[in-house]
């Protein structure tokens, strides 16, 4: 992210327009074209909106692009998807925009990444990108972004989209409102009505399908690009406001919303402490455990956020199984014993002390994802420990 403000009356430097794609944005008096090829934008959610961000960000000469997702092309979403095509069906839409994006300005980098951004991507990535872009379409996934970027403290950009209405929203931790503080006790209902069986979640969240239109997600994310532009560019923007867009009236307006006491939201890790040799895949709980106590005592444990299941015993035949995986993310399916399907009893831990017998098993191997960040904790004072060493191999674009 660059500090520099950008002094008004800096000369404008006018390029070849034969041989400069970016030449017009050369009469942009605050625009940066250097600021704009070093950034690192994170795009969640390669749908409808997502595909309109992507292409403005890649014709803009955004440097480095992280685009997650976890979903594959159906048909159904030809007509409002800019990058896919018909041939697309059944392919991960990240490799497709990754593609695409390619094509459409040779000059960005991309990193396609199919995953889950719950489980799957390291806290640690949200801390190291300039600017965040949720194209999300349910409030479970813009709840997590939320929860994630005020961890870090690290500004986001909402959009949402219904028939041809739009919001754009951006949110800055610890100024003005988040997106937790908007949600009303309605809200809070649906999300606990699909987490009411948090094994099923994951599935339901696939079913939230909200009628959008190629129109309203241009123009939202078209605001929503702007914005992360002007993050990008370190100019002002209005964290807690959104902008409402009203396509039947041709309305659009602003408003602002309350900060609500007690948000769940409302928690930024600190210190967070860079371990530049740490990754996920070589460094074992006994290791990242002594770096933990050389830190903060010999009494120092290192927490996780959620239960991982160690072990699944089955009470009925007694077969145990090694399983070392986050409860959150398990199938109803694995709960049942494979040799009698009996149901299973599980082993969990949540804090890492010293005196476990799989200390030898790697950050991966418990669940940990790359750049993931744990917390170090010795009873009157907590660390956030990042593993560091993964930027090197996860945030390459190419
Ligand atoms: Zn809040
Ligand atoms: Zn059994």
């Amino acid at each position: 992210m660059s500090d520099e403000q950008i002094e008004v009356g800096e000369p404008i430097v006018i390029t070849d327009p034969d041989s400069d794609r970016y030449h017009t944005f050369g009469y942009i008096s605050w625009w940066q074209q250097e600021t704009v090829r070093d950034a690192t934008v994170l795009v969640v959610g390669a749908g409808a909106l997502g595909n309109e961000v992507l292409k403005n960000l890649a014709l803009m000469g955004i440097g480095n692009l992280l685009i997650a997702d976890f979903d594959t092309i159906e048909d159904s979403n030809l007509s409002r998807s800019v990058l896919f095509r018909e041939g697309d069906r059944g392919e991960r839409k990240v490799d497709v925009v990754a593609r695409r994006v390619k094509e459409l300005n040779p000059d960005v980098k991309v990193k396609a990444w199919h995953g889950d951004i719950n489980f799957e991507m390291g806290l640690g990535v949200f801390r190291h990108v300039d600017a965040i872009i949720g194209c999300l379409d349910n409030r479970e996934a813009r709840l997590s972004i939320n929860r994630f970027a005020y961890s870090v403290n690290r500004p986001w950009v909402d959009g949402a989209i219904q028939e041809l209405m739009g919001i754009v929203r951006l949110f800055w931790p610890w100024q003005g409102a988040c997106y937790e503080c908007t949600l009303t006790d309605a809200d809070y209902q649906i999300i606990n009505l699909r987490y009411s069986c948090p094994l099923l979640a994951r599935d339901n969240i696939l079913q939230g399908k909200v009628p959008t239109t190629p129109t309203s997600a241009s123009i939202v994310a078209a605001f929503q690009t702007q914005e992360a532009l002007k993050l990008i560019h370190g100019m002002e923007v209005e964290p807690g406001k959104a902008m409402l867009i009203n396509g039947l009236t041709n309305d659009v307006y602003k408003t602002e919303y309350p900060v609500k006491e007690g948000c769940m939201s409302h928690s930024t890790l600190e210190p967070i402490v860079e371990l530049p040799q740490v990754t996920a895949v070589t460094t074992t709980l006994a290791e990242l455990l002594a770096i933990a106590q050389e830190k903060l005592g010999p009494e120092t444990v290192i927490e996780f956020d959620g239960e991982i299941i160690t072990h699944m015993t089955c009470p009925d035949c007694g077969a145990s199984e090694p399983v070392f995986k986050k409860m959150a993310r398990l199938y109803e399916s694995e709960y049942r014993c494979p040799d009698c399907n009996g149901r299973r009893e599980m082993s969990l831990t949540h804090r890492i002390s010293g005196d476990e017998d799989f200390l030898d098993r790697t950050l991966a191997e418990m669940d940990i994802p790359p750049l993931g960040i744990v917390r170090a904790n010795n009873g009157r004072e907590q660390i956030y420990l990042e593993l560091t060493g993964d930027k090197e191999t996860f945030l390459t674009f190419s």
